[in-house]
């Protein structure tokens, strides 16, 4: 019988099963691939306190570390639901059941796909979600990076090592990243902006990606303009399938939780990028996980009172 089991490796679980275990509590650790999550998949991290900057994998390793001092069971599967047994939590994964007082959710969220003919097809063949897992395969190539926020524009700057050029697509004539990463993106030579258009369709050969359609959504232009790769960076899902049953999340699938990361269930909490939640970074991550490895360690001294 475990005291919590946290559910995803990412910055905020990592966080919450330090605390929890520096409590001396029983904790496990879920994690159905590698640790450290979405920072994985970025190269340079500038925004975290204590690193001027930090590679993403660098910087999961260095939350991994503590976590054995602190007796932390690494287990490797995936979540697939949660059942209640009066106040015990059954985990139950593809080949597992953990039991446990408290549940730490933090699975986190992953990319949305486009949605557009060829997507699929060419996925892995010119299509990319993760820059720094596939950018130095497209040496001397011009790129199409599609998305306004932060993680289009940062990747579409990380692209530019390699690309002959790098064009940013975006639905809406102002982008949505901070100030910071848009002004770098302006000031580099080798990113130019298609404003106010959509992706219609990648196509290409049997082999790679060859051309993207784009239409222009004021003035309903369509043009197909030759790009050797497609990076997709259009936002996040909510990875809370596994728990759409327990009724604790809004419309969108984002888990509703109040200060102390408490879900509507008693001794499920949640933290990190799967919250309802305004700001989603890798600081804000370690801080909930921070509440809810504390929360648990309230929760059960006041079950043993
Ligand atoms: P995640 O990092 O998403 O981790 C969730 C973990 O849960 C994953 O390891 C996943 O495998 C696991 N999981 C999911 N479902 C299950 C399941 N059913 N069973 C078991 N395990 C499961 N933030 C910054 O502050 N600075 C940056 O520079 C920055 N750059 C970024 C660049 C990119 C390209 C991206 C995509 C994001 C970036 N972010 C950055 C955002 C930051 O990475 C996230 O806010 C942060 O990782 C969220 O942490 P998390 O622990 O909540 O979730
Ligand atoms: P995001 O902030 O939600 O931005 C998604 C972008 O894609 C928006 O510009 C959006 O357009 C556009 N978009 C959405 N659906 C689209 C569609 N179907 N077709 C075309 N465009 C579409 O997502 P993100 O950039 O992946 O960032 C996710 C989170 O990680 C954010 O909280 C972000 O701050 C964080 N992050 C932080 C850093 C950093 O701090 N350095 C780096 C990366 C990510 P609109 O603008 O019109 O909505």
């Amino acid at each position: 019988m475990y005291d919590t089991v946290v559910i995803g490796a990412g910055p905020a679980g990592m966080t919450a099963a330090l605390y929890a275990g520096r409590s001396n509590l029983k904790v496990a650790l879920l994690e159905r691939g590698i640790y450290g999550g979405q920072m994985n998949n970025t190269a340079e991290i500038e925004n975290y306190p204590g690193y001027d900057h930090i590679s993403g994998p660098a910087l999961a390793e260095k939350m991994f570390e503590p976590l054995e001092k602190f007796g932390v069971d690494h287990i490797f599967g995936t979540l697939v639901r949660i059942e209640e047994d009066g106040p015990i939590k059954k985990i139950i994964t593809e080949d597992d059941v953990l039991e446990t007082k408290t549940v730490i959710l933090a699975m986190g969220a992953k990319h949305r796909l486009l949605g557009v003919p060829g997507e699929d097809t060419y996925n892995s063949r010119g299509v990319s979600y993760c820059a720094v897992c596939d950018g130095a395969f497209f040496r001397g190539q011009k790129l199409l990076v599609v998305g306004g926020g932060d993680s289009a524009v940062e990747e579409a700057l990380f692209l530019t090592q390699f690309a002959e050029s790098v064009t940013i697509v975006h639905r809406r004539d102002q982008l949505r990243a901070q100030k910071v990463i848009q002004d770098r993106a302006f000031a580099n030579e080798k990113i130019n902006f298609i404003w106010d258009s959509v992706v219609e369709e990648i196509k290409g050969d049997d082999l790679r990606v060859q051309s993207v359609r784009i239409k222009n959504v004021k003035t309903e232009e369509v043009s197909e303009l030759d790009f050797g790769g497609v990076f997709v960076y259009v936002g996040l899902d909510p990875m809370t399938d596994s728990v759409a049953d327990l009724g604790i999340t809004d419309e969108a699938g984002w888990i509703i939780t109040n200060e102390k990361m408490e879900t509507s269930k008693s001794g499920i909490y949640a933290i990190g990028d799967i919250r309802q939640n305004q700001l989603r970074q890798i600081a804000t991550a370690v801080g909930n996980g921070a509440v809810a490895g504390q929360e648990v360690y309230n929760y059960i001294t006041e079950l043993a009172e």
